[in-house]
């Protein structure tokens, strides 16, 4: 699943030392393995090789120019949710005609940003956005590539956080208005209305809900070709779930063989946007132990990462696992809070771990942290952001530095 291994005790992201990495850097530093990021998005691609597809990474997941580039040299399209996203994909190098759209709140800037780049396509999310869409593409003599994204009612059964297809939530347009709201769309000389966009949720880890929303998704398909509104795109999303504990993954593999069947004689392109899928076990936070304090109640380790660079266990009560970077079998295992050093009771990575006794100045790297991750960071605390490191094979290399004091007021003045 990852190169993130042990060799006589000492934690490796391929071929390098993690150690040699840290020490270098300093930490806080997120190290990114580029071969476990391409090795994913090759599965994906050759487990749907058998139907015309594009998968779009959402770089919202990690949108670190490097990363990006990376992808982007593999083949891989990019879906965005800003103007901001936007011009990082064309800076990391993805090809416009391979960049997918979406967002509830596209403003008029955006929406003329991306037409003049001649991105494939937006996915659709209101009324309101279409008529936008569809004055700013007549203005610039263009005409906008569009899937109207259908809310299927499937529940993902993942965090309320992060379920986006049940009807109370704010994404898409209700399964049973949809015909109806092609029906208006079609009549939009400004539009090409191609395709159907269906996203129910993130680190959903059974393809039941999946293949819900495709079937709901191709009856739809089916009755708007019935209505003389035939579509050539079925965007499926994104979503797929990973390991953060002990949870059976969504293998490549397996989820097309549930999905191909469904799709195959639909003679429409397959769009996929999986984020979390690609980098969420490519990556991790390595951060270095400041204090181990002792209450009468609680062993903390207390280490100079924070919420402020990962912020999923405080948001979501996300579990991630935390591994030494260099093991010691012989040393007492006991349980313990591993916190950061912000000021909030929330800054936690682990509560009650069992895990190695540690001493200031070693080291701890919290997995699977490569995906809303460093994205997700601020400055809370005017705590500098973390530096980022790619990994390739037996090279590395910073691809972001860490924030500077300046870089905590830049921009303000007295
Ligand atoms: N597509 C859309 C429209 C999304 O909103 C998201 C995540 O929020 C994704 C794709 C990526 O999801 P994931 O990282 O779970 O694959």
């Amino acid at each position: 699943m990852h190169h993130f291994k042990y060799c006589n005790h000492e934690l490796y992201c391929e071929d390098v030392r993690v150690s040699d990495i840290a020490k270098e850097t300093g930490t806080p530093v997120f190290i990114y393995s580029k071969n476990t990021a391409l090795d994913h998005f090759k599965k994906l691609d050759q487990a749907f090789a058998s139907v015309d597809h594009l998968i779009c990474y959402s770089i919202k997941a990690n949108s670190n120019l490097a990363l990006c580039h990376a992808m982007a040299q593999a083949g891989c399209g990019a879906d965005i949710v800003s103007g901001g996203e936007l011009y990082r994909a064309l800076k990391a190098g993805f090809p416009n005609d391979k960049i997918v759209y979406a967002g509830v709140g596209k403003t008029r800037e955006e929406i003329r940003y991306a037409l003049e780049n001649d991105i494939f396509m937006f996915n659709v999310e209101s009324f309101p956005e279409a008529q936008t869409i569809n004055e700013e593409a007549l203005a610039l003599g263009k005409k906008a590539r569009v899937a109207i994204r259908v809310n299927p009612d499937v529940n993902a059964h993942t965090h309320d956080y992060i379920t986006t297809g049940k009807k109370e939530n704010k994404f898409g347009i209700n399964f049973h208005d949809a015909p109806e709201f092609y029906k208006n769309l079609v009549s939009m000389p400004g539009l090409d209305v191609a395709g159907i966009h269906l996203h129910i949720g993130s680190q959903i880890l059974t393809p039941g809900p999946y293949t819900d929303s495709v079937r709901r998704g191709i009856s739809l398909v089916q009755q708007l070709k019935a209505m003389n509104i035939p579509l050539s795109i079925i965007n499926i999303g994104g979503g797929m779930g990973i390991i953060y504990k002990d949870e059976e993954p969504m293998d490549a593999q397996e989820f097309a063989a549930d999905v191909i069947p469904l799709v195959k004689d639909m003679n429409c392109k397959i769009v996929m946007e999986p984020g979390r899928h690609i980098v969420g076990n490519a990556g991790i936070l390595v951060s270095k132990v400041v204090y181990i304090k002792e209450t009468p109640v609680k062993k903390f380790i207390i280490q100079d990462a924070a919420m402020t660079d990962l912020i999923r266990p405080c948001l979501y009560d996300a579990y991630h696992e935390i591994k030494p970077l260099v093991e010691s079998p012989d040393r007492p295992v006991n349980h313990k809070d591993v916190v950061g050093p912000v000021c909030e009771s929330s800054d936690f990575f682990a509560k009650d771990r069992h895990l190695q006794d540690m001493e200031s100045g070693e080291y701890l790297a919290v997995m699977s942290a490569g995906a809303y991750g460093f994205v997700m960071s601020s400055n809370y605390n005017s705590r500098p952001r973390a530096c980022e490191v790619l990994v390739d094979g037996n090279q590395w290399r910073i691809v972001r530095k860490r924030e500077t004091l300046e870089d905590l007021i830049r921009g303000e003045v007295l």
